[in-house]
């Protein structure tokens, strides 16, 4: 991991738990983050719950999302829309996640790409309207297994890029978080080998350089996931490129969780 980036551990805590397992994963998260003071950490509830992890991570209502919690911990969302607000029945805007107290959003995750048809295109309008809120996109990013079986990691991932990025400003991309999540190595089991995650990651920060600069590209943080897990978040931590995690599966569990940050701390 570059010395100039400070690593970003995320849970994904997708469809599950319930208000009191959230609250007690969330509390007992915050307890121990101390444990992990080099790295961002960031929890991403359902949005249902996102109000019990705000007020147990002790974030008030209205806060600014420069405002840290008292643990450290932040909060993000799982997806949002790319309008304020309006007639979209069961869909949450970026300034209501902001509202709440959280600083970060994933967008694109894969989940959202095959089972919610978003294109690029519609997460490149999410990043923007989530910028726009003052918010931290996560964006994720990742070929299948038939791709790359077929040897089009590199293609496909380029045109994620540059699609979910496609006219974001600069300094605007400083701003942005970006997740290397192979399809296949989500709830899986299945990780990438750190040279596997490693060469995306490079590729990654590469098309970032054509977006913006080196310089800028060299500043933003790239995660990886896809099944990391407390035995195999260490050697991801140690390549030069990867600068956190994305974490689903193991979130769950907040011993998992922490191990998992402190590997990248
Ligand atoms: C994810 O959903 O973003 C993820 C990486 O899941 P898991 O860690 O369970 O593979």
């Amino acid at each position: 991991m570059s010395t100039r980036r400070k690593s970003i551990v995320a849970g994904n805590w997708k469809m599950n738990l319930d208000a009191a397992k959230a609250r007690s994963l969330t509390e007992a998260v915050a307890a121990r983050a101390g444990e992990a003071a080099n790295v961002d950490l960031v929890l991403c509830p359902p949005a249902l719950y996102a109000t019990t992890v705000a007020a147990a991570l002790g974030l008030a209502a209205g806060s600014s999302p420069s405002g840290v919690a008292p643990s450290g911990v932040a909060l993000g969302g799982q997806n949002s829309h790319d309008k304020e607000s309006g007639a979209f029945t069961g869909e949450v805007a970026p300034g209501m996640l902001r509202d709440i107290g959280s600083r970060y959003c994933i967008l694109g995750h894969s989940e959202r790409r095959t089972l919610f048809g978003e294109t690029d295109k519609v997460v490149n309008a999410k990043v923007k309207a989530v910028l726009a809120t003052g918010l931290t996109p996560i964006v994720c990013v990742g070929e299948s297994l038939e791709e790359r079986e077929s040897g089009r990691t590199e293609a496909v991932v380029t045109e994620q890029v540059l699609g979910s990025l496609a006219g974001i400003s600069a300094d605007d991309l400083a701003k942005i978080v970006v997740a290397y999540e192979p399809v296949w190595a989500i709830g899986t089991g299945k990780v990438a080998t750190p040279q596997q995650a490693q060469d995306v990651h490079a590729l990654v920060r590469s098309l970032l350089a054509r977006l913006s600069s080196p310089t800028v590209a060299d500043k933003i943080r790239i995660q990886y996931g896809g099944s990391v897990k407390p035995d195999n978040a260490a050697e991801l931590a140690a390549c030069p490129d990867i600068d956190g995690a994305l974490v689903g599966g193991a979130s769950l569990k907040a011993d998992d969780f922490l191990a998992i940050a402190k590997a990248f701390g």
